[in-house]
């Protein structure tokens, strides 16, 4: 193809790319405006309105023009960049959009429309189901559910296992096999320092569940938001039942929060983790500004990015060093009497529970685990959807040494597979393995590191997020972008030996 040919091809590719772009920011903007201020009655128009643009974006995405371009380019299987004269950054777009391409137009539009009607019905069955703690009448919308998402893996297509085509939705490249590997040394590693944690007395922890007013809590986050560089100038925080993160705009990503009066942590962590995803989401380079390569690279990704913040910031000592005198002039004489040590362990106590979004740092992968093994199960035909709430009771046993008594606190707990969210969960845990393999480069870079965060100066942190990880958006996969960052593909290693030095610290439990 001549020059012209190919510069005129990849500028068509930009603009449709620009289009959808803005689109999904319009998508989104409604989205976020239905989770916080719209009135209640106006619930079936704007689902209307949704449901207009997501069709308008969709078409966009599987056109033929869009299919043709991407011919010209010379995007196919083997090579999704196209043709080796584009620019990298070109490339990089070529290859991102080919992915979509490719996903959305395998699923045939009978299917799309089966399944979007099935997670209508699901999703309400499912909250039915879990008002009644009742499985059996989630069940047959469960099993609907469970064979179109088998119809979407075939149609999607796979190498070994069903189960790929559906994680790599979430996480571009990664496989059941690998998250088998991880997972299970994730797994034996982490129930096992459980174990060591559960045979030594606790720490206290009745501190935190004293009363902080609401509109303390929100101010507290604000001003530790915005030092840790969450700009409110391009963007802003507002209050949900769940919160989110969601991007209007290159200088509009906005984060939601919901705050317990009568739990410090839910308010404070819950904003640190939503700024931790907003400041990947501001964070894109200006090579990228504006096209759909200004996302981020996997849920995975993101989360680290969530997490790291949230827990490996957010819940160090150096961390409360700095802030727990500022936190105890936000909250006048409600924590006066806890001194930096019992505060420390307090926010950091562990403890196996029933309900994934309640749990700690250690006991949080674990959860992730138990979804992946039944998922993966489900798929490949070893469990059978009936046989779903005692597998789930033989896992929570034997990874996390609790048992649900009811289907409400075991497998009805989650929405995601009544949506046919069917390879979401491993993105969960996979942000926190991230987090800590860039948390170790970050720490050969910065060794002082603790120092930095316990007299407030987080800007060299941010700086080197932004430069290693926020500004490549999509132009890396997560596979390359782990690589770049930390010199090797991703490993359970560095999260589990981070988790081991701090909860032994904290639980003493290499104390003669
Ligand atoms: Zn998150």
């Amino acid at each position: 193809m001549s020059q012209s040919a190919r510069e005129k091809a990849i500028e068509r590719l930009r603009e449709i790319g620009r289009e959808i772009y803005l689109l999904s920011h319009v998508n989104a903007l409604l989205g976020w405006d239905q989770e916080t201020y719209m009135p209640r009655a106006a619930v079936e128009e704007r689902a209307e309105q949704l449901s207009v643009l997501e069709g308008m974006i969709h078409d966009r995405i599987t056109s033929e023009e869009l299919g043709e371009l991407l011919e010209l380019l010379g995007a196919e299987a083997g090579n999704p960049g196209g043709s080796s004269d584009l620019l990298p950054v070109d490339r990089a777009l070529v290859r991102h959009v080919y992915r979509h391409y490719t996903r959305q137009t395998r699923i045939p539009g009978d299917l799309v429309r089966a399944i979007a009607r099935q997670v209508g019905v699901s999703q309400q069955v499912w909250a039915e189901a879990r008002k009644a703690s009742d499985f059996s009448r989630f069940r047959p919308e469960l099993e609907t559910m469970m064979e179109l998402t088998t119809r979407k893996a075939e149609a999607l297509g796979y190498k070994q296992h069903p189960y790929d085509a559906l994680v790599d939705e979430f996480e571009p490249e990664m496989t059941t096999a690998r998250l088998t590997d991880l997972f299970d040394s994730l797994g034996d590693r982490l129930s096992s320092l459980l174990d060591r944690i559960s045979a030594v007395p606790q720490v206290e922890n009745d501190f935190l569940f004293r009363t902080f007013p609401e509109d303390r809590q929100r101010a507290f986050s604000r001003s530790v938001i915005s030092e840790l560089g969450y700009c409110f100038d391009r963007g802003r925080l507002d209050q949900s039942t769940h919160p989110f993160t969601t991007s209007l705009g290159a200088d509009d990503v906005r984060i939601t929060n919901r705050y317990l009066e009568n739990f410090f942590n839910a308010g404070i962590f819950g904003s640190i983790h939503e700024a931790g995803h907003g400041l990947y989401e501001l964070g894109f380079g200006e090579e990228i500004r504006g096209n759909l390569l200004a996302d981020g690279t996997s849920l995975g990704i993101h989360e680290s990015q969530s997490r790291f913040w949230e827990n490996m910031v957010g819940r160090s000592r150096s961390f409360w060093e700095y802030y727990l005198p500022r936190a105890r002039s936000h909250f006048p004489g409600v924590i006066d009497d806890i001194d930096l040590e019992r505060w420390y362990r307090g926010i950091n106590r562990v403890e196996p529970s029933l309900i994934r979004v309640e749990a700690d740092e250690v006991t949080y992968s674990l959860h992730i685990v138990l979804r992946f093994r039944l998922e993966t199960a489900l798929l490949s035909g070893d469990l059978q959807v009936g046989d779903l709430p005692e597998a789930w009771r033989e896992q929570s046993s034997s990874l996390l040494g609790v048992v649900p008594e009811s289907d409400a606190d075991g497998v009805l707990q989650d929405i995601h597979w009544s949506m046919g969210a069917v390879g979401y969960f491993p993105t969960y845990a996979l942000g926190n393995l991230y987090a800590a393999q860039f948390r170790s480069a970050l720490l050969r870079d910065y060794p002082g590191l603790d120092s930095m965060i316990a007299s407030g100066d987080f800007k060299p942190v941010l700086k080197w997020l932004r430069q290693k990880i926020h500004r490549h958006g999509s132009a890396l996969t997560p596979g390359e972008l782990c690589r770049q960052v930390t010199g090797g593909g991703l490993s359970a290693d560095f999260f589990i030996d981070y988790l081991e030095d701090k909860y032994g610290e904290i639980y003493r439990l290499n104390a003669d």
